[in-house]
């Protein structure tokens, strides 16, 4: 069994080689954007980047081995329950990452509207900063949970080994988006996810909230109804500021919260709110 999922993997090793060096350029551009924000003298709290890193390190430690492995298993596991058997090649590398892609739209949705998922994904949104740093800010439990909503795609039977590589596609995509030194693109807002859709995304001001979900296309925000155009300049953060630049409140401020309220809780039903329920649900007034 393992020496058939090693060959799996071989047989795309090409394009792990070329995420690996696309990786390795966004890196490089994160350290550059640092130097240079110090040198111009614009002065990013270094603490918001500080734990950034770090939050990164620990997370990739993570993906790179029990999550990694949570993931793999997750999607082989499924495979046997594939309705269709689709080849791998070119145009079902595109059907892949559009799948993934579509995929990450609706979990990124849910993750922003039910409580007990925005209490990992708000990690990503949590910095007043905004730059390269912040793609790397995901939380460490995020690994726990994710693979479940890319287990469509193999059953509808696409390779597991190919659904990985899509999915990592349209992570990968998402980190040069990051900044605020990219102006408004033309044309292709609204099209694809720019820097400035995605600092809409990041916005927590009023008309910018739960918007413009997408990974790489913004045309699936389109279509559910959920675009929206950068106008004003946009507050980075989430609605009640953190305050902390410790990675361990990053993480878990939110589950915390989501556990404070749950034991005031006066009724099941009230529980339920709480942990399925919007983020800032509260029992209606009795
Ligand atoms: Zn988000
Ligand atoms: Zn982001």
């Amino acid at each position: 069994m393992e020496m058939v999922v090693e060959a799996r993997f071989d047989a795309v090793g090409g394009w792990f080689a070329v995420l690996g060096w696309v990786g390795l350029v966004f890196i490089v551009l994160a350290v550059a954007e640092i130097v240079w924000d110090r040198l111009t003298g614009a002065r990013p709290k270094l603490a918001e980047t500080g734990a950034n890193i770090v939050i990164a390190a620990v997370g990739e430690a993570l993906n790179r081995t029990a999550y990694g492995l949570i993931f793999v298993v997750a999607l082989f596991l499924a495979e046997p329950f594939a309705l269709l058997d689709i080849p791998m090649t070119w145009w079902s590398w595109l059907l892949a990452i559009l799948a993934a892609d579509l995929s990450y739209y609706w979990m990124h949705r849910w993750e922003h509207e039910v409580r007990v998922l925005w209490s990992y994904h708000s990690v990503h949104h949590s910095s007043p900063e905004f730059n390269l740093t912040t793609a790397y800010r995901l939380a460490w439990a995020e690994g726990l949970v994710e693979w479940v909503f890319f287990l469509p795609m193999v059953v509808l039977g696409f390779d597991p080994v190919q659904t990985l590589v899509a999915i990592l596609v349209v992570v990968l995509y998402q980190t040069w988006i990051h900044t605020t030194k990219v102006g408004r693109l033309g044309w292709l807002e609204g099209v694809l996810n720019t820097p400035s859709a995605h600092r809409v995304h990041h916005g927590s001001d009023d008309r910018y909230l739960d918007r413009n979900y997408g990974g790489i296309l913004m045309l699936w925000d389109r279509m559910f109804g959920t675009y929206q155009a950068e106008e004003d300049p946009v507050t980075f953060g989430i609605t009640q500021p953190l305050n902390s630049a410790n990675p361990l409140v990053i993480n878990f401020h939110e589950i915390v919260a989501i556990a404070r309220d749950c034991l005031g809780a006066r009724r099941l039903s009230d529980i339920a709110g709480y942990v399925f329920g919007r983020p800032g649900w509260r029992p209606p007034e009795r």
